[in-house]
């Protein structure tokens, strides 16, 4: 028989997927990760899992205990579920400007939402900073603090990069990704340069991120903005430190749009945002180191979560972007 052991034990081994539209395109081989197909819908459920399971074993999560987390959404979700299943209360701080979808399937999951203005790291009310002093002040919690709790990155050490290792049998030319905290990308690439340091490991950087500036001349600005949810970064995270960049790419909205509206015309794939940008940049990488080469990068979540926004010509069009 072969049977899985509840939710918990479905997250993780998801498949690696042939983009057949671009690996045509580009004469690449153009893989993604599908992270969309775990349990709680994305590349998060991993880092959630690894992060209860730390807090357990250190004794800090005890019966009848509370997750308090700041998340743009997919962490929540990964976390509302595993809560759930574990039998922990949940309590998730989200900025007011991420996609209803996601808020009202936290509340249906059964997770306390309170979503926030949306202001920056430095300010002492950032969603994730307000989340670390909830947990703080409340009996019997922990915070998840997935930005710099590194159980988010030896998640994706230990599972994803070990996963896409043995799914190509090791024929990888290049990892390519972007960050939100740096969990996916990090532990992917200290995996995969353990096992080839040849392997070339490249940031994905929305426009409104520090990440791509940082890579390119060491210091972060930030500029212009992005409708992708879940990604981009202002700081460095401790998930992030003593991670190794080969390269970053930045990637613009009219262009992820492109990518994620011919993965769902050409390839039947029904993605988010963040997916346009690593795609993106995965054929941009493809471009410049030209055709025959294996790129291997996350399909983190899927477009249902999305369905109001970049899947609605009328709310792309009110932020100036349009389909074609
Ligand atoms: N894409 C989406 C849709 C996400 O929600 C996230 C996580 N915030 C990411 C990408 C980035 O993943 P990570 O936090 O591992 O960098």
């Amino acid at each position: 028989m072969n049977i899985k052991d509840g939710f918990l034990s479905t997250v993780g081994n998801t498949p690696l997927i042939r983009l057949n539209s671009f690996s045509e395109e580009t004469g690449c081989e153009i893989l993604g990760k599908a992270e969309f197909l775990n349990p709680g819908g994305s590349v998060k459920d991993r880092a959630a899992l690894y992060i209860i399971n730390d807090a357990e074993a250190k004794g800090l999560l005890k019966t009848g205990g509370t997750v308090v987390e700041g998340t743009a959404g997919n962490t929540g979700i990964g976390l509302a579920h595993i809560c759930n299943a574990k039998g922990y209360k949940c309590l998730i701080i989200i900025p007011d400007t991420q996609s209803q979808e996601k808020i009202d399937l936290l509340r249906t999951l059964g997770a306390e939402v309170r979503p926030v203005p949306a202001v920056p790291y430095r300010d002492p009310n950032n969603y994730v900073r307000l989340s670390g002093r909830i947990a703080q002040e409340m009996p019997n919690a922990i915070w998840a603090n997935q930005f710099d709790n590194l159980a988010n990155r030896q998640a994706h050490y230990e599972t994803t990069g070990a996963e896409i290792w043995a799914q190509t049998e090791g024929k990888i030319d290049a990892w390519v990704a972007a960050t939100g905290t740096g969990g996916t990308y990090a532990g992917v690439s200290l995996y995969l340069k353990e096992k080839n340091p040849n392997i070339k490991c490249v940031v994905a950087d929305p426009m409104g991120s520090g990440l791509y500036s940082y890579v390119k001349t060491g210091e972060i600005t930030l500029e212009g903005s992005s409708i992708t949810e879940g990604i981009g970064n202002s700081r460095i995270t401790a998930n992030m430190q003593g991670v190794p960049i080969d390269d970053a790419l930045q990637i613009d909205d009219t262009e992820a749009i492109r990518v994620v509206y011919q993965l769902l015309e050409k390839d039947g794939l029904f993605m988010g945002g963040s997916v346009g940008i690593n795609v993106g940049a995965a054929v941009a990488l493809a471009k410049a180191i030209g055709p025959g080469h294996t790129i291997v990068t996350v399909l983190c979540d899927g477009g249902a979560r999305y369905q109001s926004r970049l899947y609605n010509p009328q709310w792309l069009a009110s932020k100036g972007l349009s389909i074609k």
